[in-house]
């Protein structure tokens, strides 16, 4: 699976994500699918009502209207994000325990090292892929 996001939203979310620690910040993932290529449209930033610095929990009311909010734009849910403080950018045991939706890209963004890490991963059956993300920059197209 390729999975495609812009730089721009990218950014945004790693500076989100920073804004929140020590705790770990989380949301969804909208856009489109074609031919087996995933694009992220939007990210949408949901409270972590855990909040905690090792696991999270999406706020089921949010996550309602940011349904709704897809719907509406003609965007499709892709999957989800959260963010690891100080473990690395790949699904903990308990994540790969919670990650019922095999057709979601389960998106980590590891905050452990000076850079940020961020990568997408396939779940099924408790059995990890890493998907092919890439962070595109306008650049390239115009
Ligand atoms: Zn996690």
């Amino acid at each position: 699976m390729i999975i495609r996001i812009d730089y721009k939203l990218y950014d945004e979310l790693a500076a989100y994500a920073r804004e929140h620690l020590p705790e770990e910040a989380c949301g969804l993932i909208a856009g489109t699918e074609e031919d087996g290529e995933r694009f992220i449209k939007k990210i949408y930033y949901l409270e972590n009502i855990d909040h905690a610095t090792d696991h999270f929990t999406l706020d089921p009311k949010e996550q309602m209207s940011a349904i709704k909010d897809m719907r509406s734009l003609g965007l499709k849910p892709l999957g989800n994000w959260h963010s690891h403080p100080e473990s690395p950018s790949r699904p903990s045991v308990e994540d790969i325990k919670l990650a019922f939706d095999s057709k979601a890209s389960y998106m980590i963004l590891s905050l452990m090292a000076k850079e940020a890490v961020f990568n997408s991963f396939h779940v099924e059956k408790g059995e990890v892929t890493k998907e092919d993300l890439r962070i595109i920059s306008d650049e390239y197209y115009y």
